[in-house]
């Protein structure tokens, strides 16, 4: 009877421990929707995207911003370091995606993922202060070091092995030698579909042992085909798909590097089967597992959300015509696999703070076209690219319907942070600067020449920022610039780069600033070198020499959509704060270093401070 005596206990002293819900300490969601830009949200409203309990039911009953205003460079790590420690980038230290820091030899870079800020984050200041933190994948909880750890989370991975996809001309598909199982019947010849990864040294995981035959279904006395059946090595049924359908191929292993009980798996797709053969495409998706912590936590994700199911696959785009479905359901499984994830933590219960993220609309806007665009006079692809983005923006609103469903129990904040711009092309910075003298290039590495440790200078670039830092010596291991050539330097570059021109004779920057000049921007901190270098509307910067001297500076991009450039309402993210007390609110901007302390103030904390 212990038990119920303790309840009745628990019952009896409960009302006088529990504070007005108005007054902190809270329990506190904060949502990250990675490249959620705050004006296309207003624009896809507007438009009548949204169902009534996502987004639309945030802005109707919360403090909702127009934008949040987001740090320079607005590229991912940056931002994320910037909302979780209240702290610009020239305190914080993380300045790109991936940068040269500091003191370190030229040639060298590190992820903006896995660095730690120079300045405490709100997950530290919450357990500094006796709160228990969830980080369900949040840009910086890398558990790459302790710093980057909290009592329970997961971590973005990618894929263990690639995607790829099987296309098989018709007259090149077997007999099946092998015989279908029971309840499966073919009214046509099976024909076997041999799946291997074509990717060097990947074994196949979740695939081996399996046989794939294309069967026909249909008693109409015609040669037809119309279905996939994949088989186990003792001949049951695993799975059967028509055209367009989705299926799923998991194995358990019993141990897996080091953990026990994993669930490893892949999502496959039948892209296009047609009856006569003639076009057969499969897809196989990268091989996922979870990485969470603690370990009674991953077995309930695996056993609850599945595996790890991975990010929309651009390859999908790839097909002919681009299988723009695919890619969009690809990407609704990954948005809901982060909800699934917080409906387990939520069970659980066991965090004050839960930090929670979703990428699907970063991943979508970057291959399927800028935010604004397919709208009057566009081409079909636009409007089929913008048709698609919209579904996304959808999968992103019901996954805000999601988070928003803790909000009678505590606050749900949604932010983001970063928009999307539009670009068409690449300039590829370390190619310009070798061609200027101002790089030297060593020794290639994977094929490519990498910065001679004795070059002059180096340069870095993420999205549409590029860091330029002279090697000087006594500054950096192995320096070879003094410091009155460095000024010399910096002053031929400033002017050259400044000068630049595309064919058409517009200016490739829209501004190259020395590090005292980058001061407004928040990027006054040695981690951005010497030179801060933004690109003009339109171009993406790139910084790996390329394999031939040949290659051209400027290359038409790949990615429709970018961002990580100089300020601009357009990358400015989104931002809602859902919880007792707080009444309904629009305001035109909310500042993204303002979120950690707000975060805080709901907690009952202290915000994040400086590091012992
Ligand atoms: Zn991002």
């Amino acid at each position: 009877m212990r038990p119920r005596a303790a309840l009745l206990a628990l019952l009896l002293v409960a009302p006088a421990l529990v504070a007005s819900p108005e007054e902190p300490p809270r329990r506190v969601v904060l949502v990250s929707f990675d490249g959620a830009g705050g004006l296309e949200r207003l624009r896809q409203s507007a438009a009548g995207t949204f169902g009534p309990d996502g987004f639309e039911k945030a802005g109707r009953i919360g403090l909702a911003a127009d934008r949040l205003v987001v740090v320079t460079p607005s590229l991912t790590a940056v931002s994320h370091a910037s909302i979780s420690t209240g702290a610009s980038p020239d305190r914080t230290g993380i300045v790109s995606n991936w940068y040269l820091p500091a003191g370190r030899p030229v040639g060298q870079r590190v992820s903006g993922f896995e660095e730690t800020p120079a300045v405490e984050t709100l997950w530290e200041a919450a357990a500094r202060q006796g709160k228990r933190v969830a980080a369900l994948s949040w840009p910086g909880v890398s558990a790459a070091g302790p710093r980057q750890r909290t009592a329970l989370g997961f971590l973005w991975v990618e894929p263990r092995e690639r995607s790829f996809v099987i296309r098989v001309p018709g007259a090149a598909l077997t007999e099946a030698a092998f015989a279908l199982p029971l309840g499966v019947r073919s009214f046509s010849p099976p024909r076997a579909l041999p799946v291997r990864s074509p990717h060097e040294g990947e074994a196949g995981g979740a695939l081996a042992g399996l046989a794939f035959a294309i069967v026909d279904g249909t008693d109409d006395g015609q040669r037809n085909y119309d279905s996939l059946v994949v088989l186990s090595r003792d001949g049951q049924l695993v799975a059967r798909a028509r055209a367009a359908e989705w299926f799923a191929l998991s194995e358990r292993r019993a141990e897996d590097r080091g953990d026990e009980d994993v669930l490893v798996g892949r999502w496959c797709r039948l892209v296009a089967l047609s009856p006569d053969l003639s076009t057969v495409s499969l897809y196989v998706g990268g091989l996922g597992s979870t990485e969470a912590w603690p370990a009674d936590f991953r077995r309930t994700l695996d056993r609850e959300a599945g595996f790890w199911p991975g990010a929309p696959d651009p390859l999908l785009l790839h097909e002919s015509p681009p299988d723009r479905r695919g890619f969009v359901e690809q990407a609704a499984r990954f948005s809901r696999f982060f909800v699934a994830a917080f409906d387990v933590a939520d069970r659980r219960g066991d965090w004050d703070l839960l930090l929670a993220y979703q990428p699907v609309l970063d991943e979508a806007q970057h291959v399927l076209g800028p935010p604004g665009a397919g709208g009057e006079g566009a081409g079909e692809r636009a409007r089929l690219d913008a048709a698609a983005l919209r579904e996304v923006w959808r999968v992103a609103d019901e996954a805000a319907a999601g988070y928003l469903r803790f909000a009678p129990r505590g606050d749900v904040l949604v932010v983001s942070d970063h928009g999307m711009r539009p670009i068409r092309r690449v300039l590829n910075v370390a190619e310009l600067f070798r061609r200027n003298g101002w790089l030297r290039a060593g020794a290639p590495a994977a094929g490519r020449p990498q910065v001679a440790a004795d070059s002059p200078v180096d340069v870095t670039a993420s999205g549409g920022a590029a860091f330029v830092a002279v090697n000087r010596a006594g500054q950096r291991p192995g320096g070879v610039v003094t410091d009155e050539r460095a000024d010399a330097l910096l002053a031929e570059m400033k002017g050259v780069l400044r000068a630049m021109t595309d064919p058409e004779g517009e200016p490739l920057f829209e501004a190259v600033l020395g590090r005292e000049e980058a001061r407004p921007l928040g990027l006054d901190h040695p981690n951005s070198g010497d030179l801060v270098l933004l690109a003009r509307d339109g171009t993406g910067l790139r910084a790996s020499l390329p394999a031939s001297p040949d290659a051209p500076l400027l290359s038409t991009s790949e990615l429709t959509a970018q961002h990580g450039f100089g300020p601009d309402p357009e990358l400015d993210g989104l931002f809602f704060h859902v919880g007792a007390g707080i009444a309904p609110e629009r305001v035109e901007t909310f500042p993204s270093v303002g979120i950690a302390g707000r975060v805080a103030g709901r907690l009952g904390i202290q915000p994040p401070g400086e590091l012992p």
